[in-house]
This record gives structure tokens, C-alpha cells and sequence, in this order.
């Protein structure tokens, strides 16, 4: 599961990506600056692993984490080559969910490719960088069908979503019905991944009084995304916010263990079975699976220790389709 990054040159991609990430992205005042994609990691931040370690002090606590990738700057023209622009454009691919950093800093020592500020506009290249790559992709599946001389049903539903995209629309915001989405599911399309709008703002303002973040945000809300204002020069608070959001929409929830030694949080889908998340640990887990010992988070936080959460009852124990509930914490019984 892997999240990108993507923008405008000079919007603060690899700003973000250095402050959450663990290894180091180029940044500088340089519109192509990044042409390799970077690869990081990133730990997910949760509070409940705080309050777990509290209570339990262990010797190393460690967070769940997601993988992130800078992508190099879109520009104008980019589905055809512009700046690399294929290039990025097949990275972006590779990702599940997409983080769109927008600029409204104004800073005139770093220059702006589009020559002001205006996040509208900006969003707007991107999308239809994006748009235009989806069109080509979905022309090619059309022209091939055709040729094939088939008559399938795919062919009026990739018409329908050519339409959609003409008319300057993401496929993320198509009213698909059940049957109609297996049609398009193989294509991997640009914008149909789910996207987090993330507005870097001046340092010098206040998150707030921007008539450009109102119209904007009216705008993410349309399309029904995630949409955090934040500023990369400041605020730790939002970068965080950005990262519990990916994690959310990656569909990932967490289940923890604990011990003296470790209390360590662990990524699984959502939903997932007790087997499953037990595989996520190790495959031993769940060849020799017998039973999950289940704490949920809050009878935990509650009780403060394992001990008076079983003399309370609220331990129980759970076979291999129990369905995890985000912030179980787990003790697996099995053979060896
Ligand atoms: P990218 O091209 O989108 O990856 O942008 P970078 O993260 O490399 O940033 C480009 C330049 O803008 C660097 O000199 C950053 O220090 C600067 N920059 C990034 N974010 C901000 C910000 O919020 N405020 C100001 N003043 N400068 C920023």
C-alpha cells in the first residue's frame, strides 16, 4: 500500500516528505528539483500507542508505518512528456491513494511556475494533466475491444466514463453502479484514486482568513475528498492530520501487542479476520492458529492492566473469523 505525493513544482512536496519521512528528498527553491521518485516510510501517528505504553512501559515502542513517494512536478503538458511528465505519471500509477499538495504560500524568493498564486487554477492543471492520461489510457482499451470487433459491454461504460472526463471531470466522482466498475478496475486509472487536498499556507497567516482556501475547499467538498489546510513551516499538528487521513483511506486500521519488551502496532485492512492479522505478524502464527485473546482498547485504557481487565471478564477469546476491531489488542495462542 503505497501513498504518492504530487503537485505543482515548487509547492512543497519534498518539504512534506522530508519532515514525515525517514529517509531525505532533495528540496530546493528548483522546479525539478526531484526527478527520481523518493521512497520513505513513514510511522503513523496514534495516541492509543501512548496511552498503551504508559500503562504497560515498555522498552520499545513501535508505531505502524505506510510507505509514501515523492513524485517529481506535473506541469502543463506533462501527458505528453512535457518535464518528464510520463515518467511521473506511471509513478503515480503505482500508488493507491494520492496526496495533492497545493501551494498558497507566497514567498516570491521561490518561484512559482504558473507566476502567482492561485490554488484553483493550479489544482485544476493537475486534474487535467491526470484527465488527459486517463482519456489516452481508456482511447487505447476502446481501440483495442473495437478492433477485436467484440461486442462487450464494457465498450458503452468506458464511453460513458470518456464523456465524463471530457467534460473536466475525475473518475472518482462517476456515479458507477455495482456492475459497471469491474470495467475500468484493471485499467488503473489516474483519477479514480482516492485523493487528500493538502493546502500549504503561508506561515505568516492564519490557516483560516484566505478567501482562496474557502473556494477551494467548497470545491474538494464537491468531490467529496479529504481536504487539510496546514503549514509545512509550522505546523506539526496538520502533517499529522494528513498522515492518520492516508492511513484511513488506504483502509488500514491498526491492532496492537503488548509486553514488557514491545508494545507495537500492526497494519491491517479493513476488515480483517483474527487469521489474517495473525499472517501479519508471521505465517507460523497463522499456520498454528488456535485462538486470538481479544482486549479491546477501551476496556484496556479502563482497566489499566491485563490482569483486571480478565478479573473483570472483559478478556475473550476468539477464533480465526473474528472480525478485528480497530484497536484490539491480541494475544495469539497457537502451536509451534
Ligand atoms: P516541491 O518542488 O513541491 O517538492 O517543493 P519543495 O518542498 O522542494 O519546496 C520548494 C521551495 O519552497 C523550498 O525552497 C522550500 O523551502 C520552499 N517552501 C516549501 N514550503 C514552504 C512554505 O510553506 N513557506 C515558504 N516560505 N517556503 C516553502
Amino acid at each position: 500500500m503505497k501513498c504518492g505525493i504530487i503537485g505543482l513544482p515548487n509547492t512543497g512536496k519534498s518539504t512534506f516528505f522530508n519532515l514525515i519521512s525517514n529517509s531525505k528528498a532533495l528540496s530546493e527553491n528548483f522546479p525539478f528539483c526531484t526527478i527520481e521518485p523518493n521512497y520513505g516510510i513513514t510511522k503513523v501517528p496514534d495516541p492509543r500507542l501512548s496511552q498503551i505504553s504508559q500503562i504497560i512501559q515498555p522498552i520499545k515502542i513501535i508505531p505502524s508505518q505506510i510507505k509514501i513517494v515523492d513524485i517529481a512536478g506535473l506541469i502543463k503538458g506533462s501527458h505528453k512528456g512535457d518535464g518528464l511528465g510520463n515518467q511521473f505519471l506511471s509513478q503515480i500509477r503505482e500508488t493507491n491513494i494520492i496526496i495533492h499538495m497545493i501551494r498558497l504560500f507566497k514567498d516570491i524568493s521561490v518561484l512559482h511556475v504558473e507566476g502567482s498564486i492561485n490554488p484553483i487554477r493550479d489544482k485544476e492543471i493537475i486534474d487535467m494533466e491526470l484527465q488527459l492520461k486517463d482519456l489516452e489510457t481508456i482511447d487505447n482499451r476502446l481501440e483495442k475491444i473495437t478492433k477485436k470487433n467484440k461486442i462487450d459491454e464494457s465498450i458503452s461504460i468506458l464511453k460513458k466514463v470518456s464523456s465524463f472526463l471530457k467534460e473536466g471531470k475525475n473518475i472518482r466522482m462517476y456515479p458507477f453502479k455495482n456492475h459497471e466498475k469491474k470495467h475500468i478496475n484493471n485499467l488503473n486509472l489516474l483519477t479514480i484514486k482516492p485523493v487528500i487536498y493538502v493546502c500549504n499556507v503561508d506561515e505568516k497567516l492564519s490557516l483560516n482568513d484566505n478567501s482562496h482556501i474557502k473556494n477551494i475547499k467548497k470545491i474538494a467538498k464537491m468531490e467529496n475528498s479529504i481536504f487539510i489546510v496546514l503549514s509545512l513551516k509550522k505546523d506539526r499538528y496538520g502533517i499529522d492530520k494528513v498522515i492518520k487521513n492516508a492511513y484511513k483511506l488506504l483502509n488500514l486500521q491498526s491492532f496492537f501487542t503488548i509486553g514488557k519488551k514491545e508494545v507495537r502496532s500492526w497494519s491491517i485492512p479493513n476488515p480483517c479476520t483474527a487469521i489474517e492479522a495473525a499472517s501479519v505478524i508471521h505465517t507460523d502464527l497463522k499456520k498454528g492458529f488456535i485462538k486470538a485473546e481479544i482486549i479491546h482498547y477501551n476496556d484496556f485504557i479502563k482497566y489499566r492492566s491485563e490482569e483486571k481487565v480478565k478479573k473483570s471478564g472483559k478478556i475473550f477469546l476468539a477464533g480465526k473469523n473474528y472480525l478485528i476491531q480497530d484497536g484490539d489488542i491480541i494475544h495469539f495462542r497457537f502451536y509451534r
